[in-house]
């Protein structure tokens, strides 16, 4: 008798190795707590990874961002834009500090942020006389956003630069770190994404004084005073040395992780390629995607939709996922202003995202590519 096929994951966690021996030291010395060597070793070599002056090791992406974004001065009253297609977890900071997001479209080439919307939403609020206090910026899947069209629009503007990235560790734009263009950047070190400390998220800046201030915000913005006083309202935010301890191992394996999962979708290419009915998420010239999530769309007029797709794959034990619903079309986002031409409803409608893990065997992946092509098939 054959045996049930195991259940292939989307993108679940895959240790180095060297992630316990890192852990093991923590409970050695007795530091299982929000400081200590594997918080100062990760924020250090994380820094060095990307070529910051200064990381903040933080307990998720969403706290990182939620920093961020006062450490950028934003506040109630004021307006975020904000890429539309995106997780929550993007936009839901905005709100954390009073602010609005203002929701910004795609293009076509990458999936992110379109410069021309983004041109058209500067412009009308220039005429309303009030601009945005920030753009956050995020590089969907991995793929890194049109850097340089969208940061010739928001130097003009006067508009500071906030990278969501926390898909995007390893992803570069021209040769460079996604995370290190804006006034700051952002990673999520979740379960599912490229590397994982079980559960964190790392803010990073040229200017060693926002970092600062974020690591003094995330632990309660205790003042330098041997008692417990405050002049601002911090939060608890911190990475535990135990979760940097599984950073650390993880750094060491990151660039091998981004050979992988170009890997894994080089192979879908690859085996998919005879189904004319599939297109991939582009990659420009210059730009060089982690490939976090290898992610498809059916060609217009299909006759199959994604929902179809996907609940086949499940039926063989198979993890696939939609991509983003555009924030535009939440119910808890939908009445928020929105600049674009439908690119994002459009992907939504044709897209899904198929298992990616790293640790995915060619075995694997032909059973994923199999029940795909007999679906096309049948
Ligand atoms: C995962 C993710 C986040 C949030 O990170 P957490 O560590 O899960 O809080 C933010 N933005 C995007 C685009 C993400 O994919």
């Amino acid at each position: 008798m054959s045996q049930p096929s195991p259940f292939i994951y989307l993108s679940p966690p895959h240790m180095g190795g060297q992630e316990q021996q890192y852990v093991q030291q923590a409970f050695d010395q007795n530091w299982i707590t929000t400081a200590g060597a594997n918080v100062d070793g990760f924020e250090q070599e994380l820094a060095a990874y990307t070529a910051v002056p200064a990381a903040a090791a933080l307990s998720s992406g969403t706290a990182a961002l939620h920093l961020a974004l006062l450490a950028l001065g934003v506040g109630p009253g004021d307006e975020v834009f904000c890429s539309t297609f995106t997780f929550v977890a993007s936009t839901n900071p905005i709100r954390y500090v009073g602010a609005t997001p203002v929701l910004i479209d795609s293009e076509p080439g990458t999936w992110n942020l379109c410069p021309t919307a983004l041109e058209d939403a500067l412009r009308d609020r220039q005429r309303k006389g009030r601009l945005p206090k920030a753009l956050l910026l995020v590089h969907l899947y991995g793929m890194p956003a049109r850097l340089r069209e969208i940061q010739e629009v928001t130097q003009r503007y006067g508009v500071p630069l906030l990278e969501d990235a926390a898909e995007a560790l390893g992803s570069r734009y021209q040769d460079q770190l996604l995370g290190t263009f804006g006034q700051v950047g952002v990673y999520s070190f979740n379960g599912n994404k490229i590397i994982t400390t079980s559960g964190g998220g790392a803010l990073v800046s040229a200017d060693p004084k926002l970092v600062e201030q974020a690591r003094w915000l995330a632990t309660q913005a205790k003042d330098d005073l041997p008692y417990y006083h405050h002049t601002a309202m911090g939060y608890n935010y911190r990475m535990s040395n135990i979760s940097a301890g599984i950073g650390r191992g993880q750094l060491e394996v990151l660039e091998e992780r981004v050979r992988q999962k170009r890997k894994v979708f080089d192979t879908y290419r690859h085996l998919l390629q005879d189904v004319e009915e599939i297109e991939w998420q582009p990659e420009p010239e210059g730009f060089y995607s982690n490939r976090w999530l290898s992610c498809l769309t059916l060609k217009k007029g299909c006759r199959l939709n994604p929902e179809a797709l996907r609940l086949r794959l499940l039926e063989a034990q198979i993890e696939s996922r939609p991509l983003w619903y555009p924030m535009h079309r939440q119910p808890l986002y939908q009445r928020c202003d929105y600049f674009g031409d439908g690119t994002s409803d459009d992907l939504f409608s044709r897209g899904l995202c198929l298992p990616s893990g790293t640790n995915l065997t060619p075995a694997d992946q032909e059973r994923v590519a199999e029940v795909i092509k007999t679906t096309f098939r049948g």
